[in-house]
């Protein structure tokens, strides 16, 4: 399967970064066809990253979407929008929005159906915190999130209806990462729930790592069992660090 290498630039970035975005979709392009690329900036430089990398093969998404289409929401962006700002993924449910913004297995689940309607990919994130995996929940809580985050069927049973990421929230941004036995029992796990909740199809729904990729753990990361790629945060930032990872894929 295709790997993939999508960088989570969080609320990092001003029109400075446009450069390393370049830089990024410039060095990405030797692998198409082994790894998609993408970023997922701050939802202000879709539009303007979409233009400043055009010829590229790197690609973007949002970090976030309302569940509605239109209407009055200040403050919030309609999967439509990022869609039209050229963005064709957004990232649903991640850690931090749950945590800052009390996101619910609910809401995230209305958020994919929105954006399956605007034609995105949604990047679908679970993960235990710390004092879970220490109680030994971990797979429990995983399970029991992407059982309420989750649709019951995928819209096209093609390749990109859904990525799934497991991030556990204690290895986001600590420098710490789960054995590798335990990333691939996780996957192992998420995989099987796909399986039976989607048939065959869920054999294709790409399943990402993220917290604390870096290149030097990216290949051995990805070599995993079921580890189809990496979410990644603070490594994203920097296109040499960025296409480190991407070549380690
Ligand atoms: P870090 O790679 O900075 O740990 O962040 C991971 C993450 O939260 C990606 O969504």
């Amino acid at each position: 399967m295709m790997k993939w290498v999508i960088g989570n630039w969080k609320m990092n970035g001003l029109s400075e970064s446009l450069h390393e975005a370049r830089s990024i979709g410039d060095g990405v392009g030797g692998w198409t066809g082994k790894v998609v690329s993408m970023i997922c900036p701050p939802a202000t430089l879709i539009a303007r990253m979409t233009m400043h990398c055009a010829g590229t093969p790197l690609e973007f998404g949002g970090q976030d979407c309302h569940a509605k289409a239109s209407g009055a929401h200040t403050g919030d962006i309609a999967a439509e929008m990022l869609s039209d700002a050229g963005a064709r993924a957004v990232i649903l449910g991640h850690s931090e929005r749950r945590t800052d913004h009390g996101e619910t297995n609910e809401e995230v689940r209305a958020k994919v159906d929105a954006a399956w309607r605007a034609a995105l990919t949604p990047i679908v994130c679970v993960g235990e915190v710390e004092a879970e995996r220490d109680a030994g929940r971990a797979e429990v809580v995983v399970e029991e999130q992407l059982a309420a985050s989750l649709p019951d069927a995928l819209p096209t049973q093609e390749n990109e209806d859904l990525i799934v990421a497991y991030e556990p929230v204690w290895a986001i941004g600590t420098g710490r990462v789960p054995t590798e036995a335990d990333i691939g029992a996780m996957h192992g796990q998420i995989r099987a729930r796909l399986v039976k909740r989607y048939g065959e199809a869920g054999r294709r729904v790409p399943i990402l790592y993220g917290g604390s990729m870096k290149p030097d753990n990216a290949r051995a990361i990805m070599s995993i069992a079921d580890v189809d790629g990496g979410l990644v945060g603070g490594a994203s930032l920097k296109a040499e660090s960025f296409l480190a990872i991407a070549k380690a894929a």
